[in-house]
């Protein structure tokens, strides 16, 4: 009983028969007394189709158009499948995304939710209709069309789920559920009984591409739980809601952001703000900047590397570019060979060695690691692209992922916490921005230190060493930084443990310094780790550039950062602490709930 969404992606939908076998499985669901809402997307590759179309007749189409023009897919199929419940006997409503009331804001082809009004639906659903809804497509307060990005449908039926305060919210497509990584190119991958929305999150915006990423920061947002399995059969998928799979495993996934591009700006004068004014010239681009490492090179000139998709290298570059005025002399370099390969897990925060262990796995198959950043959920390190798929491979069988893990029965899935009510919410605020940026907790940490070795040599297996004998040493490791080697061909790393145990940690890597040539040890006995947790970290840009603004206006440098889907981590010098914790309590005053 209740009310259930219904997703159907475009292969579920992609001719006559499927979309009739849809409206059967949303009339069962109404048979068995849920009240059914469906969301459609386009018909098959129809919004591809029109993408392309419009590339032969305007190499720049303009937005607006090209939202005019996406929408008509989704009305195709709306309008098909209800016609196909009511072949079947059945009363079904189609609605384009403006007839339901989803309003958007007027960013034209990435257009993000405001408000959804639910009257309309609720009375139809009330009079015994199945409700079929247009995916990916909403109306701005100019009254013009606007749609979501590509694969927003995900995004749609989550929202309305949300809003309508569903049971459930079934995704259907052609995959049976979400894999530890993707088969086509690992084929022992294994599909998770559940998986928890940070990890969802976390590992589709590294490559992970089943679900649109919005639609899991909505379902995190709201408490919405998630059902992805397939059209073609009636077996039971993967549930994304709160809880992970198994409490005891440290690993869920693994996967490969295939096409990464690498930047490394040297001779950036190391003074506050430099940082600051570099990301928030890409910011304003829009593009997702990933792995940023910076290392404070000689003479007051610091290096800064970082990755961005590789299709958006160019504007990047443009972006850069256009700072070279306010910040000297730099040296611009980069690099479209690489990829980026990472495990993801709720569980890795809690154990020892998980970083040593997927650094053994590449050590063990030859892989040199160009970079590494990793944070209390996830490992990233880069790695060049036509090593990426043994790399991948490696690491999942260094986790076992092939194996379901091995505890004790599955605690229920809860009903899904709901942070935020939605009713509540709506109703105190008109204009409520449903996509917009919420933090849930700024946090200072003064218990760890630092170690930083300058030198590291550019081959295969040096962090692995490393770990294993400060793992050896019974020394808890939290971040992990390694930056590009740069032109000297020497990387850095830069590691946090334990105040008591930095000195032992210390001893252990200048033990290494004498094998592999370090040619500098340092240390910090106490650093400040601050840490911004929320939903929408990086869909919003500009969620790092409020933080270096806020940190360069008090003239704190960032020693070390790590940013992912759900947390923000900085490093800053112990005595900042403090002020800087201040500081961007003020910076995220806003969004904060
Ligand atoms: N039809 C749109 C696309 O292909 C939306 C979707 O399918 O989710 O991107
Ligand atoms: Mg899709």
């Amino acid at each position: 009983m209740g009310l259930i969404v219904q997703k159907f992606g475009g292969t579920s939908v992609a001719n006559s028969d499927k979309i009739l076998a849809a409206a059967r499985k949303a009339i069962r669901a109404q048979q068995q007394g849920h009240q059914v809402v469906m969301v459609v997307s386009a018909m098959g590759h129809h919004t591809d189709e029109l993408v392309e179309l419009a590339r032969q007749i305007n190499e720049r189409p303009p937005a607006r158009e090209m939202d005019m023009l996406l929408a008509t897919g989704e009305q195709v199929s709306v309008a098909l499948m209800a016609m196909a419940i009511q072949s079947l006997g059945h009363r079904a409503v189609s609605l384009t995304g403006a007839q339901i009331g989803i309003r958007t804001d007027s960013t034209h082809t990435k257009a993000r939710i405001r408000n959804i009004t639910t009257e309309r639906m609720q009375s139809l659903l009330d009079q015994g209709n199945i409700v079929i809804a247009a995916g990916f497509q909403g109306i701005d307060e100019n009254f013009e069309i606007t749609t979501l990005g590509r694969g927003g449908s995900d995004t749609t039926a989550v929202a309305l789920a949300a809003v309508l305060r569903a049971n459930e919210c079934e995704i259907y497509t052609d995959v049976d559920g979400i894999y530890t990584t993707d088969p086509r190119i690992v084929p022992e991958a294994r599909r998770v009984e559940r998986i928890s929305y940070d990890e969802m999150l976390e590992l589709s915006s590294l490559g992970a591409g089943v679900m649109h990423n919005r639609s899991i920061e909505f379902a995190k947002k709201f408490g919405v739980a998630i059902h992805v399995r397939t059209s073609l059969s009636d077996s039971t998928g993967t549930m994304i809601v709160a809880a992970p799979e198994s409490a005891d495993q440290a690993v869920c996934g693994a996967a490969m952001t295939k096409d990464e591009a690498r930047v490394t700006l040297a001779g950036v004068p190391d003074v506050p703000g430099m940082s600051h004014e570099i990301f928030s010239r890409i910011a304003a681009r829009n593009i997702t900047v990933d792995m940023i490492v910076q290392n404070v090179g000689a003479e007051g000139k610091a290096n800064i590397s970082f990755t961005v998709p590789r299709d958006e290298l160019a504007v990047t570059l443009e972006a850069v570019e256009s700072a070279r005025d306010t910040l000297g002399e730099i040296d611009i370099s980069a690099d479209e060979s690489v990829s980026k390969v990472s495990v993801v897990g709720l569980g890795m925060a809690r154990q020892t060695g998980i970083a040593h262990r997927m650094f053994d796995a590449l050590a063990s198959e030859g892989v040199n690691i160009q970079m590494i950043t990793t944070s209390e959920i996830k490992i990233s390190v880069l790695v060049q692209r036509d090593e990426a798929q043994r790399a991948l491979r490696a690491v999942h069988q260094a986790f076992h992922l092939d194996k379901a893990p091995d505890v004790r029965p599955l605690p229920p899935v809860q009903p899904a916490p709901r942070p935020l009510d939605v009713a509540d919410v709506v109703a105190s605020l008109r204009d409520l921005n449903m996509e917009q940026l919420v933090i849930n907790d700024i946090q200072l940490d003064e218990s760890q230190g630092r170690i930083s070795i300058a030198g590291v040599p550019d081959q295969p297996g040096v962090a692995a060493k490393l770990f294993e004998q400060i793992g050896e040493a019974g020394i808890f490791v939290d971040l992990i930084i390694q930056s590009h080697k740069g032109r000297n061909g020497q990387a850095s790393i830069s590691f946090t443990v334990p105040r008591d145990q930095v000195a032992a940690a210390v001893e252990v890597t200048n033990r290494l310094a004498q094998t592999y040539q370090f040619t500098k040890v340092t240390s910090s006995p106490v650093v400040a780790k601050l840490t911004v947790s929320g939903i929408g970290l990086r869909s919003h840009t500009d969620v790092a550039i409020r933080m270096f603004r806020a940190l360069s206006e008090l003239g704190v440098n960032v020693e070390m950062i790590n940013t992912s889907e759900v947390r923000l981590n900085v490093v800053v010098a112990a005595e900042q602490g403090q002020r800087s914790l201040a500081a961007l309590e003020a910076a995220f005053a806003d969004v904060r709930v």
